[in-house]
């Protein structure tokens, strides 16, 4: 048509009328992983062992509580907005939970953000605290949104990679340089992201590796971003340590939850900043002019089950779903998932916690080694077998800085919280393409 331009946004070529460019910030951001496997394994109609969802009944004491809140129609605090910063009833009983949890009191009306999942919760915190030039330090293998959502804020991701041992068989083997970490600090380095329980190597942090994070923090100044959203996710005695617990911690921690994660129900999209006052004030100031308030139903039916939680917790663990009935259902799946990682001749990486496992493939050779896309090789292991098996995976390649990535292409990520039905079909597809692999066969 006259007059129309061609725009390039990422990889995608849009036409439009329009003559200006768009924003600077977006025009180098291509389809996340999320975007491009998600869609490719909907289209395969892949057994999916990608994104990371539940695809089992959510808890159903949960699902009552929305019930109940579906069934009062004329209660208008259920229905209509509600206080921007939190529904009063959810932020008291996180303040509740989270004082037992840190040790200290949190200020429930001061001291916690609710917001549209804790991805908002990250992105506000770094709008909110990063100026252009800032750096932010990056444990990488590193969740996919953190580098982009700082460079949105106009600071600089620096990663430090936490390389994985020879010979690695467990998330532990994924270790923390608390030395690389110090040396990355510069006089522009102003916070760093520890994510913990760490997606997507499954590795639960040490406390002898946090406090070697809280003393870089202090020797620089630092403010941390404790990105916690797989916090009930831990399995086998080990335990779970909050940033914000350790000594002198709260005071420079911004700590990240999700009641998508914690109640398994993902779709839900509601998240938590908590941390003090000095901290959440810009947060806050994001929060008021971006969407203001979150969706009022769940903010309830999440209070009203975390209610019922803090009764039981301590007490009566063994009835406790965030205590107890979470982590024996997913260790299961975890130990399934090894075997049938292990007998297809992969190598699994056996997480301590979250929902996702690593697992090498390096034995592997077919038609994706020769495949042009000069991507790297796990994505197009991860391609292939989508397209092909019908089994849909993550290439973890896309959790490190693009120096870092061709060191780390020869592995997959495998999400285990799924039903027996999906893991019996994709222990199907493993068998059939370890024949595949060790005959040789395209
Ligand atoms: N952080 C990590 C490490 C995650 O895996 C996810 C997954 N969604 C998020 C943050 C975002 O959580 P939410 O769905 O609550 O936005
Ligand atoms: N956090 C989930 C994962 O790591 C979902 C990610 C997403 O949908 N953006 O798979």
């Amino acid at each position: 048509m006259k007059g129309m331009t061609v725009l390039r946004i990422g990889r995608r070529l849009v036409s439009t009328m329009v003559k200006r460019s768009p924003a600077k910030r977006v025009q180098s951001t291509t389809p996340s992983i999320w975007v491009e496997f998600t869609t490719l394994a909907a289209e395969c109609k892949a057994v999916n062992l990608g994104q990371g969802f539940p695809d089992t009944p959510m808890p159903k004491f949960v699902a009552e509580k929305l019930k109940e809140v579906a069934n009062q129609p004329e209660r208008t605090d259920m229905h209509q907005y509600t206080r921007g910063y939190g529904n009063p009833k959810l932020v008291s009983v996180l303040g509740k939970l989270y004082s037992k949890l840190y040790g200290l009191p949190i200020d429930a009306n001061n001291q916690i953000v609710v917001t549209v999942g804790a991805y908002l919760a990250l992105y506000y915190a770094f709008l909110g605290w990063i100026d252009h030039g800032d750096e932010v330090i990056i444990l990488e293998p590193a969740y996919d949104c953190y580098s982009p959502q700082v460079k949105f804020a106009g600071g600089t991701p620096v990663p430090v990679v936490m390389p994985l041992k020879k010979d690695a068989s467990s998330s532990a083997d994924y270790v923390l340089d608390a030395e690389a970490v110090r040396k990355a600090v510069t006089s522009k380095t102003k916070m760093i992201v520890l994510n913990n329980p760490h997606n997507p190597t499954g590795k639960l942090f040490s406390r002898a590796e946090l406090e070697a994070v809280a003393k870089i923090a202090e020797e620089h100044d630092l403010i941390v971003i404790a990105d916690e959203v797989y916090e009930w996710h831990v399995y086998e005695g080990k335990e779970m340590i909050r940033f914000a617990s350790l000594p002198g911690m709260f005071d420079r921690t911004i700590s990240i939850g999700s009641a998508g994660k914690a109640f398994s129900v993902t779709g839900w999209k509601l998240g938590w900043a908590i941390g003090p006052d000095h901290l959440l004030a810009p947060i806050k100031a994001v929060h008021q002019n971006c969407v203001f308030t979150c969706s009022t139903p769940t903010q309830h039916a999440v209070a009203e089950a975390m209610e019922d939680e803090l009764k039981i917790m301590d007490d009566h663990p063994e009835k406790s779903y965030l205590r107890t009935g979470l982590s024996s259902e997913l260790v299961a799946k975890r130990d399934r998932l090894t075997s049938m990682v292990r007998e297809a001749g992969m190598t699994p990486i056996v997480p301590e916690s979250g929902y996702f496992m690593m697992a090498g493939f390096k034995g592997y050779h077919g038609p994706f080694e020769s495949d042009l896309s000069p991507d790297p090789l796990d994505f197009r292991f991860v391609r292939w077998l989508c397209r092909e098996k019908k089994l849909a995976t993550i290439p973890p390649s896309a959790f490190y800085s693009p120096q870092f990535k061709k060191d780390n292409e020869h592995m997959v990520r495998l999400c285990f919280f799924k039903s027996d039905d999906t893991l019996s079909k994709a222990e199907a597809i493993l068998k059939e393409l370890k024949k595949e692999m060790s005959g040789g066969a395209n």
